[in-house]
């Protein structure tokens, strides 16, 4: 009977053997390829992606919260102070506030499109408490309000948004910085022509885009920061006459 069964093993074609054994090594190759360039996809994804362990634009859009929420806080503490300016019969001052409120607003609306654009959105929340300028008023206050925005939160907010891929929110951001420098400039000049100690301007134009804010002897044909052509800027003009 062993024999019989040898025979019939030995009946079996050795080229059908030889195929199957080719075609086995065919499908285990063929395999491995395509594992193996399936990590190769998924590891390039991920590294585009630039930040692998945590959600997408996580640090951009936690930025752009927080100064949304400081630029709300800004705006409203800016009316106030218009209104204030205007009891006190000063209309250089209540237009300086009317159009730094004006910008803060167009702030405000800038990085809600950011975070629109990043899949996100604001909620208004409750001042932080970091900005730590409750004990001071008016100019002052403006001042280091507009301080804190530009030495502590514009540049690590710029340079988070650039390492995250989204050059939309830098560019938000960075306008914001330039614009808040400027009001700073305003403030000053204000604070010295509420003092009698330089000529106070005629008023002040606001860039509609940006929120870009000057005083209108130095207002540029175009905005620096936007290219926004001056014909469109909103006007906040001061009656010499009256002061
Ligand atoms: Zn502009």
């Amino acid at each position: 009977m062993q024999q019989k069964v040898a025979e019939w093993y030995n009946d079996v074609p050795l080229s059908n053997n030889l195929s199957a054994m080719k075609l086995s090594t065919m499908l285990f190759t063929s395999l491995s390829i395509s594992i193996a360039a399936l990590s190769i996809s998924y590891g390039y994804a991920r590294r585009d992606l630039g930040a692998p362990d945590r959600p997408l634009w996580a640090t951009t859009i936690e930025d752009l919260k927080q100064i949304c929420g400081l630029k709300l806080a800004t705006a409203a503490q800016y009316e106030r102070e218009a209104a204030s300016a205007q009891n006190a019969g000063s209309k250089v001052q209540t237009q300086l506030y009317n159009a730094l409120a004006h910008s803060e607003h167009i702030h405000v609306r800038n990085y809600m499109r950011a975070l629109n654009k990043l899949g996100s959105r604001y909620i208004r929340r409750a001042l932080a408490p970091e900005m730590g300028v409750a004990a001071t008023s008016g100019f002052p206050r403006s001042i280091a309000l507009e301080r804190y925005l530009v030495d502590s939160r514009h540049e690590q907010s710029i340079l988070n948004a650039l390492d995250d891929n989204s050059n939309y929110a830098a560019r938000i951001v960075a306008w914001t910085s330039g614009s808040d420098v400027k009001h700073i400039l305003l403030l000053e000049q204000c604070a010295m022509a509420c003092e009698g100690r330089c000529a106070p301007p005629s008023g002040y134009v606001v860039c509609p885009t940006c929120g870009n804010t000057s005083d209108c002897e130095h207002a540029d044909c175009y905005c620096p920061f936007c290219m926004t052509p001056s014909g469109s800027f909103v006007h906040f003009l001061v009656s010499i006459s009256e002061e």
